[in-house]
């Protein structure tokens, strides 16, 4: 996803110039938002579900 042709409400600029700081506090959340942050919820669960499978299995040995 990309901030391209977004245009910021407050200055009316293209919010990928960062003219205010609103364009910047966008840019930056659209950013985050499509890179690795917006990935890392689903990374969390799944190396939650990792551990509770790993636990799992070594109390099913003893
Ligand atoms: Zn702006």
């Amino acid at each position: 996803m990309s901030c391209d042709h977004l245009v910021c409400a407050r200055c009316a600029g293209p919010v990928e110039e960062g003219r205010c700081p609103q364009c910047r506090a966008i840019r930056d959340r659209m950013h985050h938002s499509g890179g690795l942050a917006g990935l890392s919820p689903l990374l969390l669960a799944a190396a939650l579900l990792l551990l509770l499978m790993f636990a799992l299995a070594m109390h099913a040995q003893f």
